[in-house]
């Protein structure tokens, strides 16, 4: 497809990040100096005008909104946890979807937030620090390591816990003993893995940098993406106590989407789960390649400013008892 400009005219997003402010709050201190409204979708997420650039004010700075775009903001709110429940954030780094889920929960559960990459999982309890999100930990390793039915502690470390941070004497005595004793009751998991990235400004403007060409396809770092991407959806199928799971990527192309959840639909269907269709009034849904594609959903580049794709797996019989 031929390279179309982000289309500039889109407004700009901020999820208020109610862990430390209320949305009217919000409104009225960014209403001072721009015309903001709610979105009509996404709780917590406003709505300002194109170009409006909050990069350095006070708000952001001290983590009580985050500039994150709509289609991004769709993604916790479609795994939808509930205050109390254990989370898994498969693959989080930076950590913008990991504190969205923690001011969903209002701070109360846990969320254990995988990354294997060392310097990302420092930007990650960046993050986690600035939200004020108190129930997340951050565990240095391989998702495809955790075993679904037993302790985390094969993993890899928890490096940051900010159950226990306001102690820090304590914290590696806390830290052991959550290595030792967390047990996998994860009841929703997060899956935002690694992806080309083909439906971000970013990536549909890598044409512009020298010495790269416009309809250049890797079509091998595809095939291993969509190869990893199958792997990590497939094995947070397998966790046994898991109602809901939602699968993300920030990539236009089939191979990484409706692919991916295409090959794990049988493996889903045996282990109870079937997919649901997350925010049912939303008119672009997945490409028409298999039977059940009008639950997924997509976003457009150019019309949504970000492509973005969501699936939803929920566990059969578990919709009646979603707030336990
Ligand atoms: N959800 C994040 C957010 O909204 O801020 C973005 C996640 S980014 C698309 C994917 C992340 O997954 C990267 O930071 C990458 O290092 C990490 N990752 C890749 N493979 C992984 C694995 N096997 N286990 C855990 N994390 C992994």
């Amino acid at each position: 497809a031929l390279y179309q400009p982000p289309d500039i005219t889109k407004p700009c997003y901020v999820r208020v990040n109610t862990l430390k402010l209320d949305v009217d709050s919000a409104l009225h201190e960014l209403g001072k100096q721009f015309k903001v409204q709610k979105d009509d979708m996404i709780p917590h997420l406003l709505v300002l005008p194109p170009h409006t650039d909050l990069h350095n004010h006070s708000l952001v700075l001290n983590g009580s909104i985050f500039v994150q775009g709509k289609a991004s903001s769709m993604v916790a709110a479609v795994l939808d946890p509930k205050p109390g429940w254990e989370v898994l954030d498969a693959c989080s780094a930076p950590g913008n979807k990991t504190v969205h889920l923690a001011a969903l929960m209002k701070g109360k559960g846990k969320i254990i937030a995988c990354e294997l990459n060392k310097d990302r999982a420092k930007r990650l309890e960046d993050t986690v620090r600035l939200s004020g999100a108190a129930n997340i930990e951050v565990l240095h390793g391989d998702f495809l390591n955790i075993d679904p039915k037993g302790p985390f502690s094969k993993v890899g470390n928890i490096i940051y816990c900010s159950l226990t941070m306001r102690d820090p004497s304590t914290w590696h005595i806390m830290c052991s003993y959550l290595r030792a004793n967390t047990l996998p009751q994860v009841s929703a998991i997060l899956l935002d893995p690694s992806c080309s990235g083909s439906g971000t400004a970013a990536q549909r403007l890598d044409h512009l940098l020298p010495s790269r060409t416009t309809d250049f396809v890797d079509t091998e770092r595809l095939n291993k993406l969509a190869a990893f991407q199958k792997k990590a959806l497939a094995h947070a199928l397998s966790f046994p106590a898991v109602k809901r799971i939602v699968y993300s990527t920030c990539s236009v192309n089939q191979i990484e989407n409706e692919d991916v959840v295409n090959s794990v639909l049988p493996l889903a269907t045996s282990n109870g789960f079937q997919l649901a269709t997350p925010f049912p009034q939303w008119q672009r849904r997945g490409l028409p390649v298999f039977e059940g594609s009008e639950h997924l959903l997509r976003t457009d580049p150019v019309e949504d400013k970000e492509g973005f794709f969501i699936a939803l797996f929920v566990k059969r019989g578990s919709e009646k008892n979603s707030e336990e």
